[in-house]
């Protein structure tokens, strides 16, 4: 398997190549076609098994091929989130790399630092967000971000984003995103209470396991 037989774009083909990718991973032979079929998932998967690529390869050439259609604003498309910055910005790096042919903008927000340069980076524009829970209720509150517009979203970590105890930030986030949407949920262990998360905002996932 190559990633030739996945059904990938072009634009996403040739950054792969850049990057010197040529076999997916066991993950990213499982979710790209899941994700790319807009179905729920439920992943359960640690770092280093090449998740971020598993979501962002098909959440890149979705919006891709949406914008070919409907010509869309700038609103923010698709939102991750993510437990910490560290994650965050690596996210961010994957997307800048393999969406470098797509023409998508994409943004990372985090708590700790100012946030005036992440507000004028969101006034240009955004379709892909990545963000650590509590600057981006922060940034929502003060009206500088606007889910409304929302089709995917990825929980990646949650575990983790429920050990730092993010869990009601992620709750208060998810309400403001669409209902009509499609949900990637990521986590390295699946104890009782991540179950029942995923429960509550998947809709009928399809299951991997890596
Ligand atoms: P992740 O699990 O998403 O943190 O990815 C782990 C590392 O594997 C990252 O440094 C990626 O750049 C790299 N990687 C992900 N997918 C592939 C692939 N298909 N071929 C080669 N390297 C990859």
């Amino acid at each position: 398997m190559t990633f030739n037989d996945l059904n990938l774009i072009e634009p996403i083909l040739k950054a792969l190549k850049t990057e010197g990718y040529t076999t997916p991973t066991p993950i990213q032979e499982q979710a790209i076609p899941i994700v790319l079929q807009r179905r729920d998932l439920l992943g359960c998967a640690q770092t280093g098994t090449g998740k971020t690529a598993a979501f962002s390869i098909p959440i890149l050439q979705l919006l891709y091929q949406d914008r070919l259609q409907h010509k869309e604003q700038k609103t923010i498309k698709a939102l991750i989130l993510t437990p910490t910055r560290e994650l965050a910005i690596q996210i961010n790096e994957s997307l800048a790399a393999y969406g470098r042919h797509t023409g998508l903008k994409h943004l990372v927000i985090f708590g700790g630092v100012s946030q005036n340069p992440q507000v004028d980076a969101l006034r240009r524009g955004v379709d892909i967000l990545v963000a650590t829970p509590g600057r981006l209720l922060d940034l929502m509150n003060q009206r500088f971000v606007h889910l409304e517009h929302i089709k995917m979203l990825v929980l990646d970590e949650a575990d983790r984003m429920l050990d730092m105890g993010f869990v009601n930030d992620v709750k208060k986030v998810i309400a403001k995103v669409p209902v009509k949407r499609q949900t990637l949920f990521f986590s390295a262990t699946m104890p009782k209470e991540i179950q029942h998360l995923a429960d509550t905002i998947l809709t009928n996932p399809e299951k991997i396991e890596v």
